[in-house]
């Protein structure tokens, strides 16, 4: 490697992953990275390797931290809880190195764990933000410990990016020898999460167009609120964590669904067997004509709706309960969709729903329903499994990859960013407009 410079231009093409001299012959490399996740309340390590055609998954565990009494991520929990498990995750993450068994190994590229040769990994990736300034700093001040004992460089990802870039790995993971690692760029994403809600246009690595964004909550800050509000005391129990989406969806079942079949009707009030109803975001009688056709998501008036309903019967029984449940996430989800057919979609192939809340399948569903009921049938929507849907270290692995791909390393300086945008045309210049990345020149 030589010079390296800090770096604000676009990304290099795949073309210039890093290549070995052996013998006569050029070698594609391959990428082994140890990867940190720590921006909420998970603390998550994995271990992958990207050989020329094929992708694994060494190792990826996660543990949350204990919200549950708070009713809501406690910030000085979950650092306690990133600070109590980071580093026996990390432990136990490098028996799973994969065995070093080069001809060529030496110091430089080989750990010695328990006795065992392994591989050394080509570089440490860590989740630099968006997210909790003091549970990021956890990760990254691990992360450059373990590059600067390593003697290799620290990747500092986007967070937002990684959720995005999920179905690659996927779709790398799955992987045989000839074919691409899909969706290609550009591909349009709806990123839902617990702090994020947003339809991306991703243009190419570092290029995220945000298309539409929440003006207030995330969905899934607001399916947890309403789940909190909804399911009775004992269902509440059963969850492990304060995230209560996936105990709403279980807690609904599988409801019959008819999706709208225009702009028009997705903004009508559907009536229920019970004397209330869940009025679609902007169309409640103060709701202003004009942002009803925004490219902007607004979810708290779903959630003060929900509340004021159980407000005014605490001991509503199961069933209306449950209606409640299915109307909740039917009119979150479908407001969420809405906005994809205010765009030019004739050449739309492939729509990806990421982040914790894509785990959702009746979203997944209503999704499907809506586009074919719309004339999309033809477009494929494509959804990461559960355990890669919600915040976890393998996406932030993967990030890492596509990142050094692309000739792109961090310096030892980096710090937390509690916010950090991926469109280049926000304000902070999106992801490589902020200080810290260093491009290799070679
Ligand atoms: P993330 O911030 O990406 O880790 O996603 C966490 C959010 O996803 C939380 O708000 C969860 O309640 C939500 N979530 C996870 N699984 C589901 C599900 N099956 N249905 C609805 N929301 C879910
Ligand atoms: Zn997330």
């Amino acid at each position: 490697m030589s010079s390296k410079c800090i770096a604000r231009s676009s990304c290099l093409s795949r073309q210039a992953r890093p290549k070995i001299l052996l013998g006569h012959q050029y070698f594609r490399r391959t990428l082994l990275t140890l990867a940190i996740e720590t921006s909420c309340d998970d603390t998550s390590v994995a271990i992958l390797e990207k050989l020329s055609d094929s992708t694994t998954l060494h190792f990826h565990q996660k543990i949350t931290s204990e919200n549950r009494i708070y009713g809501g991520v406690h910030p000085l929990v979950a650092l306690e809880s990133h600070q109590c498990h980071l580093s026996t995750l990390v432990q136990k993450a490098l028996s799973s190195l994969p065995p070093q068994r080069s001809a060529i190994a030496h110091l430089t590229n080989t750990l010695l764990v328990d006795g065992d040769l392994k591989k050394k990994p080509d570089f440490v990736t860590v989740t630099r933000g968006p997210g909790m300034r003091s549970s990021l700093q956890t990760g990254i001040d691990t992360a450059k410990g373990l590059a600067v004992a390593w003697q290799i460089p620290l990747l500092g990802v986007n967070h937002m990016q990684a959720h995005a870039l999920t179905p690659r790995l996927v779709s790398a993971l799955a992987k045989s020898e000839e074919s691409a690692t899909t969706p290609a760029f550009p591909f349009v994403t709806f990123l839902v999460s617990g702090g994020h809600t947003m339809l991306v246009q991703s243009l190419d690595l570092c290029n995220h167009e945000i298309l539409a964004e929440t003006t207030d909550m995330a969905l899934g800050d607001v399916l947890d609120k309403c789940a909190r509000d909804i399911l009775p005391e004992d269902t509440l129990k059963e969850g492990s964590s304060v995230m209560y989406g996936p105990l709403l969806e279980s807690f609904a079942g599988a409801p019959q669904y008819v999706p709208p079949c225009s702009n028009k009707e997705s903004n009508r009030t559907r009536s229920t067997p019970y004397q209330w109803s869940l009025p679609p975001p902007y169309c409640s009688e103060k709701g202003s004509g004009e942002r009803r056709t925004a490219m902007e998501y607004n979810f708290s008036s779903i959630g003060s709706t929900v509340k004021r309903i159980m407000s005014r019967n605490p001991s509503m029984f199961i069933a209306e309960r449950r209606v409640l449940a299915q109307e909740t996430m039917r009119v979150a989800f479908e407001h969420l969709i809405s906005r994809l057919f205010f765009l030019d979609l004739s050449s739309l192939q492939t729509i990806v729903i990421s982040g914790g809340v894509a785990s959702n399948q009746f979203l997944r569903r209503i999704t499907r329903s809506m586009l074919d009921a719309r004339g999309y049938k033809h477009v494929q929507v494509t959804c990461p499994p559960p355990a890669l849907c919600t915040d976890n270290a393998a996406m932030i692995a993967w990030t890492g990859i596509e990142m050094w791909e692309a000739g792109y390393e961090s310096g030892l300086g980096v710090t937390a960013l509690k916010k950090w945008t991926i469109d280049p045309s926000r304000p902070d210049g999106g992801i490589l407009g902020v200080g810290g990345w260093l491009r290799r020149n070679s």
